[in-house]
């Protein structure tokens, strides 16, 4: 097995199979952000690597893509210098290659302690797109809102059913989010109130960058479209189920979604999860030509949601799920988004929708968890949710199991504040006339 000089823990999630990239601030400094790769507890500062010229025999050579504030450049490159880079850095970091692990000077200005850094947001994202992708989760919906009979609409077996976000909202793990506010109308209202969100929810999802872009007019094939992926993140898109469910027709979500999501900080290359790929579930009815692929399209990714109340000593794992129950591959978005001639471009963000699976645990939303209600969520300080309360921290992570290792994502965390105050605007209703 591959192993670092760096000492890396076996439940670590950055052993030097995954080499996932990122954007970093050493903390309290003044210094301009610089984009590094996590092993171990380290961050690992490329562009230090990049001035000592151990990139000069890659195509990055002399453009500082990595002494930048976000990733675009290195992943407007494409997939030939992704792989360059990736080669070099893990023959740098092995047990048995002395360049980097002889060189104290080098040692010295090239690793820092992952708590000396803020992560930031690692990409500019130009634009976000969400699916609906996982078959469970669209059933579970529909199954509360229309019956089990008409859980599923049409078209959602034939194709990836998706609609543009909003990609300025989009922000790091650990940013805080602010309770939305805006019209509800609770059921038996005849007319709408303004108030903060009472339905405030959380989606476990799981998001691909798009490295490499396409021409406007000029489709991605499916077979070539993981080639324009750079790599991937753990998401949480924020929702507000009661603005929602006045707001979505007939053109779908608006406010109820725009008003954050929050991403992991390391983006996962596709090559470290090339040793958990696997088929994903059988696609009944078969999908059109455009979207169909013989290439095993999904991966072995186990994915958890904590909550944790302001009153509460420690997260409670609430969510126990696996990527392998999405319906719809990565490469089959990328495929059905470009197929009319929408150009993708570098930064730009496909999110899955959220993962649920079979079973109660499973489930990837408190929407669903708490079954509208029905079924509060038992906490272990005796108290119950339905859905996020003020002060409600949520963490998500995930990772690939390997033989003594693991390739993780990291987390995703968020902590809900109070809906801002707005001088008069509390809670009104319309009066009748
Ligand atoms: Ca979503």
């Amino acid at each position: 097995m591959l192993k670092s000089f760096i000492n890396v823990d076996a439940n670590s999630h950055f052993p030097i199979q995954n080499l996932p990239y990122g954007v970093f601030r050493k903390k309290g400094g003044k210094e301009e952000p610089s984009i590094g790769t996590a092993i171990g507890d380290f961050v690992l500062d490329l562009s230090v690597l990049d001035d000592a010229g151990l990139f000069d025999k890659t195509s990055v050579r002399g453009q500082k893509v990595f002494h930048q504030s976000t990733l675009n450049r290195f992943m407007e490159l494409g997939k030939t210098a992704w792989k360059e880079v990736r080669a070099v850095i893990q023959e740098l970091l092995r047990d048995d290659v002395p360049t980097l692990m002889d060189d104290a000077d080098l040692r010295k200005r090239a690793f820092i302690s992952q708590n000396q850094v803020d992560m930031l947001l690692p990409v500019g994202i130009g634009d976000y797109t969400d699916f609906y992708a996982s078959k469970e989760h669209a059933t579970n919906v529909g199954t509360m809102f229309r019956g089990k009979d008409n859980a599923l609409m049409p078209n959602w077996t034939h194709l990836p059913v998706g609609y543009h976000g909003r990609a300025s909202s989009v922000v790091v793990s650990g940013t805080d989010i602010r309770r939305p506010q805006g019209q509800i109308k609770p059921p038996g209202q005849e007319y709408p109130t303004f108030s903060p969100c009472r339905q405030l929810d959380f989606e476990l999802e799981v998001g691909c960058f798009i490295g490499t872009g396409n021409r406007l007019g000029e489709p991605i094939p499916v077979g070539e479209a993981e080639e324009h992926i750079f790599g991937m993140v753990l998401v949480n898109d924020w929702s507000a189920r009661d603005i929602q469910a006045w707001e979505y027709q007939p053109l779908g979500p608006f406010l109820a979604k725009n008003f954050a999501t929050s991403i992991s900080p390391w983006v996962v290359p596709l090559e470290a999860l090339a040793p958990f790929r696997i088929p994903g579930p059988m696609q009944e009815p078969e999908p059109l030509p455009y979207l169909k692929t013989n290439k095993a399209g999904s991966f072995d990714i186990q994915l958890e949601v904590y909550l944790k109340g302001d009153d509460m000593e420690s997260p409670q794992l609430i969510t126990e799920t696996n990527y392998r129950h999405l319906y719809w591959s990565m490469a089959q978005m990328v495929a059905h988004h470009s197929i009319g001639g929408c150009n993708l471009k570098p930064g730009d963000l496909l999110a899955s929708g959220t993962i649920s699976g079979p079973e109660k645990i499973t489930r990837g939303s408190m929407l669903e968890l708490a079954w509208r209600g029905a079924e509060p969520i038992k906490l272990s300080n005796g108290k119950e949710r339905v859905w996020l309360e003020d002060g409600d921290e949520l963490i998500m992570t995930g990772w690939c199991q390997g033989d003594g290792y693991r390739v993780g994502f990291g987390e995703v965390t968020g902590r809900v504040l109070p809906a801002v105050k707005l001088e008069g605007m509390q809670e009104v209703g319309i009066l009748k006339s």
